[in-house]
């Protein structure tokens, strides 16, 4: 028995509509861009600027998207072992990864892009199960210390391959809500598939964003009240194949060339969207014990992590949620 899922509900819920609350109104514009649904939420009279906002998620795909042959991130992969001119942008969110890499001892590393590919996760096709040996012999070039930078240039090892799906969106809602703020909009939300930055303040105050229940999709587990933070979700269930009632998730453990058993879901709130992407990526693999670990010793990140019979919070990320829904 084979089952191939893609779930498009959206992790997080934003409870939001347009409406009046101390004379702040908002309106939403939907995209699909990034394969995924992309919120923009502006004060009503200035929602003409989400139509400009999404430029830069047009951009961050034509650099970055694999399904896309001259993207920067293709090129590299097809030119691996070669050194490769890229966007300055580019260069940009390869330092992210590399810095949350060294961050997470290596669970983030962007060079799973070589399991990632054996699945199909990063194409169109049907996604599948590749045999053991074959993930075995490719998980030996899985190291993202073998990634070089030089000026705008970019060389990876040879057979090597790397994907940035890891941090991609957050980097373009950060780049998003750049752009609002140069266009002067204080408030407002951009939400990337469940990857967001709540930007000041919403229709009632603080953004009031609804933790999506990993096991009961149409209810939520917890409200967050946000205001200039970033919050984003990894999740086992949006994005994976079922083989022999077995679930695999498209997020892979570098150290055993699988996917990651046993974590649901882990939620990450932070000063910016693509470290908090990342992290929330990296805390995954890292699982409870060591995942936890790492955001408690950051004094600017907080996680939530779902396992299948669990519910851990970091020291301070309560202090975000509301008492009431
Ligand atoms: P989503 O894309 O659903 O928001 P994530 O942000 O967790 O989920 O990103 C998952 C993506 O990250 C995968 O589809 C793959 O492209 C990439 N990836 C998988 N495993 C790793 C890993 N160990 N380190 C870095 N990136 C990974
Ligand atoms: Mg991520």
């Amino acid at each position: 028995m084979r089952k191939i899922g893609l779930l498009a509900f959206m992790v997080m819920l934003i409870l939001f509509s347009s409406c009046k609350h101390r004379g702040k109104e908002f309106a939403r514009r939907t995209y699909f861009i990034m394969g995924t649904v992309v919120n923009i939420d502006v004060p009503s009279e200035r929602v003409a600027v989400a139509d400009t906002v999404i430029e830069v998620f047009r951009l961050v795909d034509s650099l970055m998207s694999p399904l896309r042959p001259n993207s920067d991130i293709s090129r590299i992969n097809s030119h691996n072992g070669e050194w490769v001119v890229v966007s300055p942008l580019t260069v940009k969110c390869l330092r992210y990864a590399l810095k949350i890499g060294s961050m997470s001892d290596g669970a983030f590393d962007i060079t799973a892009g070589t399991l990632v590919h054996l699945w199909h996760f990063d194409t169109e096709k049907g996604w599948v199960e590749p045999p053991s040996e074959v993930i075995d012999s490719a998980k030996k070039f899985v190291d993202y210390k073998k990634i070089e930078i030089s000026g705008y240039s970019v060389r990876i090892g040879r057979g090597q391959r790397i994907d940035l799906g890891g941090i991609a969106k957050g980097f373009a809602v950060d780049l998003a809500v750049d752009k609002l703020k140069k266009l002067g909009i204080r408030d407002g939300l951009v939400d990337a598939g469940g990857d967001m930055y709540a930007l000041g303040e919403g229709p009632s105050g603080r953004w009031r964003i609804g933790i999506r229940d990993p096991f009961h999709t149409d209810g939520i587990m917890g409200l967050l009240l946000l205001s200039d933070k970033a919050v984003c979700t990894s999740g086992n269930y949006e994005r994976f194949i079922e083989i022999n009632g077995v679930r695999y998730s498209h997020i892979f453990d570098p150290r055993t060339g699988w996917p990651v058993r046993g974590v649901v879901s882990v939620t990450v709130i932070g000063p910016n969207t693509v470290m908090s992407d990342g992290l929330a990526t990296a805390v995954f693999v890292m699982g409870p014990d060591k995942g936890m670990a790492l955001i408690d010793s950051l004094d600017e990140f907080e996680a939530m992590m779902v396992t299948e019979n669990d519910t851990l919070y970091s020291s301070g990320f309560r202090d975000f949620m509301s008492e009431t829904r």
